[in-house]
């Protein structure tokens, strides 16, 4: 059941007076559930528990952590059609989506507990001792990576489930030791509630610490910021605009304690298309990227926003085809009457620049909080020179850019800001014969991707998802997949420490049979 208030560790409080609901975009109606901000003694409140929190699940061991990890995964399955229903009614999305995004959820959940059940995830590495060593003896040395502390997560407005309350950032920091704050995303507060309940229900069947999760509702910038800003906090995740993450990890960055903030942000994921390509698969090329750029009502960060190539006959035709397939696309809703709103807007400033022509722009009626999807087109040189035209449009629009040589295409793809995901469409050998293309295009983005669309994230371990500032705050570091742990830990070492007092990841006798680097040699052999 959806109370409204706020989780401070086990429990429910709601001791503000600023209240809002959530929004149908599909009915344009206000949702019935009331939220109650929380107060500033109640972010205080979160917070100390976490800090206390953070003394004992620091070094709970990774098969306890994993046994919450996957209570959660049953918590969240047992909230069956309350939690699909709310969600639905939340964002407008189709049900499908919403089970497909819960099994993404789970997936994550699982896989995290499956990472620290086994645990070499750890990075043990042991350096043995040298005593005879001249012309000075060596110490034993060992190390290992540590939960970070108590970490905020900012849910995003485009994955309810997957990137949010339980999502891929609280997954990854509970399963490294780290207490979660969620601060709760208002356009989904229901949702989150109800996945935050399946949480507190999980951490209590499994004996975690009280305040190793909160849930924090509100509608506004104060709370987060506050959040972000408390002493207590060692670390932020966060998915959104760029200006939201900017935004806060210039709050993290002024701090006494200046802490870590990995922001996963926008993104206009540029594709190029090269000629052969285009003369071959034209047709089928326009038709797949209509569905790439209206999937999810191009609420992805990873949509195709830049599409790239040089003017002929072959890139004309594909324009037009691509305008034909995109206007056969029945409209579909976006999450909410602001991101709809955004979505005109910018769209709208885009397409009032000079020099640009829009090719498809769905024009027959649609309902409320629908969008219109669109393409338009310009010049190599009128793109290098209108900053504008490289700004994200969130939702289901995409720039073809006609360069007037393959060395104006390069120079585009060098110019451009970081970003998630880079695509090349080539035939025969022409990725070969283009090196200069795909080296540019690697050094401006986190994933490049073959003959395909970048829509769609696989969760796996091989995954990077993140790139070059302002793509992410931190290129080094990827928001999905398992290696996305590495983000709220910190290496820390032992010199010459018992045996008896090391965790059980370095003990000589290796009690948890992980695999260690010791003295150079990845091995799970005892010492
Ligand atoms: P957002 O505006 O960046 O907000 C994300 C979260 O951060 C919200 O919980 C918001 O709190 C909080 N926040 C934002 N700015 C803050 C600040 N200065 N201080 C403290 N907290 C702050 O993103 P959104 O709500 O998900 O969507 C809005 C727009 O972001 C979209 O229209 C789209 O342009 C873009 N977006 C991009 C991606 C992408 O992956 N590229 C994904 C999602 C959204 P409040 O809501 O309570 O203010």
């Amino acid at each position: 059941m959806i109370t409204g208030k706020n989780y401070l560790g086990h429990q429910l409080s709601a001791k503000g007076s600023k209240t809002y609901q959530t929004f149908n975009p599909q009915l344009n109606i206000e949702n019935d559930s009331t939220f109650t901000e929380a107060t500033s003694e109640e972010i205080d409140e979160a917070v100390a528990l976490a800090s206390e929190a953070f003394k004992p699940f620091r070094t709970t061991s990774g098969k306890q952590k994993a046994k919450f990890l996957n209570t959660i995964a049953d918590e969240i399955l047992a909230l069956d059609d309350e939690l699909i229903q709310t969600y639905c009614s939340e964002t407008g999305l189709p049900e499908g989506r919403a089970k497909g995004e819960r099994g993404r959820t789970v997936g994550q959940l699982r896989s995290f507990a499956e990472l620290i059940t086994e645990g070499s995830w750890v990075e043990a590495t042991i350096d043995t001792a040298q005593p005879d060593r001249q012309p000075i003896s060596k110490s034993d040395i060992r190390k290992l990576l540590i939960p970070l502390g108590p970490v905020v997560v900012f849910g995003a407005s485009n994955f309810p489930l997957a990137y949010s309350t339980a999502g891929g950032d609280t997954a990854a920091a509970l399963a490294a030791g780290c207490p979660v704050i969620v601060k709760s995303h208002p356009m989904h507060a229901g949702t989150g509630e109800l996945v935050a309940s399946a949480i507190i229900k999980a951490a209590k069947k499994t004996n975690m610490p009280n305040g190793v999760f909160s849930n924090i509702n509100s509608s506004g910038i104060h709370v987060g910021g506050e959040l972000v800003k408390h002493s207590g906090v060692k670390a932020v995740g966060f998915t959104g605009s760029i200006k939201g993450g900017r935004a806060l990890y210039d709050l993290a960055a002024q701090r006494e304690e200046p802490i870590p903030v990995f922001a996963e942000m926008g993104s206009i994921n540029p594709v190029v298309i090269l000629p052969e390509a285009l003369k071959n698969r034209n047709e089928s090329l326009a038709k797949t990227y209509a569905g790439s750029i209206t999937l999810g009502t191009g609420q992805f960060c990873t949509n195709p926003g830049l599409l790239l190539g040089v003017k002929s006959e072959g890139l004309s035709n594909f324009v037009q085809n691509l305008s034909n397939e995109i206007i056969k696309i029945e409209p579909s809703c976006m999450l909410h009457p602001n991101i709809i709103g955004a979505y005109e807007h910018n769209k709208q400033k885009a397409i009032s620049q000079p020099r640009l022509t829009v090719t498809a722009d769905y024009e027959s009626d649609v309902q409320t909080n629908y969008a219109r999807q669109a393409i338009t087109t310009v010049e190599g040189k009128t793109f290098i020179e209108n900053p504008t035209l490289h700004q994200e449009v969130f939702g289901p629009y995409s720039i073809v850019v006609q360069c007037e040589n393959k060395t104006q295409l390069k120079t585009i793809i060098s110019n451009l800001e970081g970003q998630l995901t880079g695509t090349l469409i080539a035939d025969n050998d022409e990725a070969s014969n283009h090196p200069e293309i795909v080296s540019a295009l690697q050094n401006r983005v986190g994933r490049i991707i073959y003959n395909g669309v970048p829509t769609g994230v696989e969760v796996c371990p091989s995954m990077v998802h993140g790139g070059p500032y302002p793509s992410s705050t931190d290129s080094r570091f990827t928001a999905v997949g398992i290696h996305s742990i590495k983000r709220w830990v910190r290496p820390f070492s032992y010199q010459d420490w018992p045996n008896e007092l090391l965790p059980n990841e370095l003990k000589n006798e290796n009690p948890l049979g992980i695999s260690r680097l010791v003295n150079n040699k990845q091995t799970s052999d005892n010492i």
